[in-house]
């Protein structure tokens, strides 16, 4: 056989033409050696073992039995014939059974000959059968790697027309290895190895595919989940130090006016324990010289607004200027108010720049901002534009981090010669090891503690049976002076969905709270802005005691008297969004509730993210239970973070001590050598720029 390289193209494979390189490739990304072998099986099936025919039941997995054929019987008409084969072993028989290859099968098999059969028993007639089995001869089976566990590997449609099943996708495999025999380059350094007791990346992707037995294959996968993991970390954080060592960053040195005069005069309450913690943290970081790239994380409610602020008139007082940046144009006014108010009297400029800024007003901003007239400028993406310009931005703070994508964090970077300390803060927790994936980059400050004197919000579910229950709950809290948020999924009736609709709601919602008595204010996406705010400012201003609407009130949204949350088909709801909606209310004195209405028919997962959210109000426990529910591909911000998320073996929701332990390996070679010049890191440089190349965009901000 020719001898191949880790890098060849796997059309040098034989029995792999030009057409089905073509689908592999398009299929499964595979288009070299190496790709081939790094397509992991996604599990093994034992068949070193055999069963007796007397002993099977329906109830098995895969089985493997070894016997003979004893007759063939051809049955059915023409073009829906089927072959039945009785096969015995010395404790009975069963059928094989055949709808397709008939011929071949006719024509290559042998009646009395013994053969080994591998497949799933199922039941017909009540008799014991097998449809289309594996058929091995058993010198055919010996000869082959095949023998202990076999690979199963997920095979799409299209390569299944075309030939490629699991066996010959482990015979590619097999061939592949035969024609490297051995000469797999090793991905990690010697000493690593022998420290950490790996095998060699040779005998690891052998044993994925092929292992002896199953502790070897479990050292497999361990080692190359720690070296999957480990490039990762080693990446993100070499981005850190290259950025410290290519940035300076704008010193602020001291504390002055602004922040003083805020501090002793307009600051509405004591701050926590935590809002002075991570400012301190913050503070910290923006005298240091080097830029920075610090992630907030903080429950809902916990106050992340006000440390915000706090950070901005630090910079503000060290003639720098701000930009507070937000998802929606809701959540940007609604801070351009606050903000605008908590600053009354201390003559700090704030601006507020949307999409629905008029072009006069915008033409303004832009000469305030140039002219450093405005020192905090609030808004939605529009404030990236390049039209958008600033006399010396110091601060950028991005609020919900997690919807903005790479590119927007990248151009804020260039709004100044060089680039802002950039503050994130994001209101969904982010499980540990999603926050040190995604934000592996960036320094992290947690605000553990709310505010004093909330009362956790008591959440039930409630089926929809119960509205009037809930009508006359609803009832009694308004007569109480409160407010009430009803959350709907949709927007428009679906003719397949049965959910509630937002409009349907509306009218049952003002028939069951009929005006002069009753407000009723609605909000939904498909509003023109100006439309949104009028109803939002009815609802804020207390004179609509109910607030209809979809989801656009998710994100931060702030009004401490509304003490109900009702959440319409909350099944429909992941369990972030749940968590999100329930963060509006519980933000004042009095007790709050959160009500999740269903129908009875739930799927077992929605009825786990309901008991959780009926269970906990701890933010980071429910974020682990969506990451285990949902996995991190589907978990909002994966999609945006800039790092490609092909894990092929870890799951972020299982391999937490894994990716701990491989972040502190990667900290601690850093440490010692940070450049990787050292000839023992060689291998470490090496793989990491392959990597870095394959994957564009694993380079977050820099
Ligand atoms: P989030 O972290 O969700 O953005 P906010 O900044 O909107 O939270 O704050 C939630 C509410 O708590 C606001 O009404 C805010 O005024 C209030 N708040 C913030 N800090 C404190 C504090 N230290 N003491 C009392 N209330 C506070
Ligand atoms: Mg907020």
């Amino acid at each position: 056989m020719q001898k191949l390289n880790i890098d060849s193209d796997i059309t040098y494979l034989q029995g792999v033409g030009p057409k089905k390189a073509e689908t592999l490739r398009n299929e499964l990304n595979i288009a070299t050696i190496k790709d081939l072998l790094y397509y992991f099986p996604y599990k093994h099936i034992d068949r070193s073992q055999f069963h007796k025919i007397s002993e099977i039941d329906t109830e098995m997995p895969y089985i493997q039995l070894r016997g003979r054929i004893l007759s063939f019987n051809l049955q059915g008409q023409k073009y829906k014939e089927r072959l039945v084969a009785q096969f015995a072993d010395e404790t009975g028989s069963i059928e094989l059974l055949w709808f397709k290859g008939i011929k071949w099968i006719q024509q290559n098999l042998k009646v009395n000959k013994e053969y080994i059969i591998f497949g799933k028993p199922g039941k017909f007639a009540n008799r014991i059968n097998i449809i289309h089995p594996e058929i091995e001869e058993p010198e055919q089976a010996e000869k082959q790697l095949t023998v202990g566990l076999q690979p199963v590997y997920s095979v799409p449609e299209k390569l299944k027309k075309q030939y490629v099943t699991t066996k010959v996708l482990s015979k590619l495999i097999i061939a592949a290895l035969q024609s490297l025999s051995g000469n797999i380059p090793e991905s990690l350094p010697d000493y690593l190895i022998q420290q950490l007791k790996f095998m060699p990346l040779n005998q690891a992707i052998k044993q994925m595919h092929f292992p002896d037995n199953t502790s070897m294959l479990k050292n497999a996968i361990a080692r190359l989940k720690f070296e999957e993991l480990f490039y990762i970390q080693i990446h993100l954080l070499k981005q850190k130090l290259i950025r410290q060592e290519k940035f300076s960053g704008f010193v602020f040195k001291k504390v002055g006016d602004k922040f003083n005069n805020f501090y002793h005069n307009n600051l509405p309450f004591e701050l926590t324990g935590a809002q002075k913690k991570v400012i301190k943290e913050i503070r910290k970081d923006l005298g240091s010289g080097k830029q920075m790239n610090r992630l907030l994380q903080g429950d809902v409610g916990s106050g992340k607004t006000l440390v915000a602020l706090m950070v901005m008139l630090i910079a503000i007082d060290n003639d720098y200027q701000c930009s507070l940046m937000a998802p929606t144009e809701i959540l940007a006014k609604q801070h351009y108010k606050s903000i605008s108010k908590l600053l009354e009297g201390l003559g700090v400029g704030v601006q507020l720049l949307t999409g629905s800024t008029k072009t006069k007003e915008r033409k303004i901003i832009h000469k305030g901002l140039i002219d450093n007239e405005i020192n905090i400028l609030i808004g939605t993406h529009a404030l990236i534009e390049d039209t958008v310009k600033f006399y010396n931005l110091g601060l950028v703070i991005i609020d919900e981090q997690h919807r903005f994508g790479v590119a927007q964090r990248a151009k804020l970077w260039k709004k100044n010669i060089s680039p802002p300390h950039v503050l994130v803060m994001t209101a969904t927790p982010i499980p540990r090891t999603l926050a040190m994936t995604l934000y592996g980059d960036l320094d992290v400050s947690i605000i553990d503690e709310l505010p004093p004197g909330r009362k956790p919000v008591k959440t039930v579910h409630m089926f929809d049976s119960k509205r009037l229950r809930l009508f006359s709950f609803l009832k009694e809290q308004i007569k109480a002076g409160r407010q009430v948020y009803i959350v709907y999924p949709l927007i428009k009736e679906s003719e397949t969905l049965d959910y509630k609709d937002l409009e349907d709601g509306y009218e049952s919602i003002t028939r069951a709270f009929p005006p002069p008595e009753y407000t009723v204010a609605v909000v939904h996406g498909q509003m023109k802005a100006d439309e949104k705010e009028k109803a939002m400012q009815l609802f804020v201003k207390g004179q609509a005691q109910i607030m209809v609407s979809t989801t656009v009130i998710e994100v931060g949204v702030d009004v401490p008297n509304a003490t109900v949350m009702v959440i319409e088909s909350a099944e429909k709801f992941g369990l972030s969004q749940l968590h999100q909606l329930r963060g509006r209310v519980g933000r004042g004195a009095e007790q709050s509730w959160c009500i999740l209405m269903s129908s009875y028919k739930l799927s077992n997962e929605a009825r786990k993210r309901i008991q959780t959210m009926v269970q906990s109000t701890d933010g980071f426990e429910i974020a682990e239970v969506d990451l285990k529910l949902r996995g991190p591909g589907d978990l909002e911000g994966t999609q945006q973070s800039g790092i490609a998320f092909n894990l092929k073996l870890t799951n972020l929701a299982k391999d937490i001590k894994i990716l701990e332990f491989a972040r502190n390996k990667a900290i601690e070679i850093l440490k010692s050598d940070p450049k990787l010049k050292a000839p023992d890191n060689k291998v470490i440089a090496e793989q990491l720029k392959q990597k870095s190349m394959q994957t564009i965009q694993w380079g977050l901000i820099s």
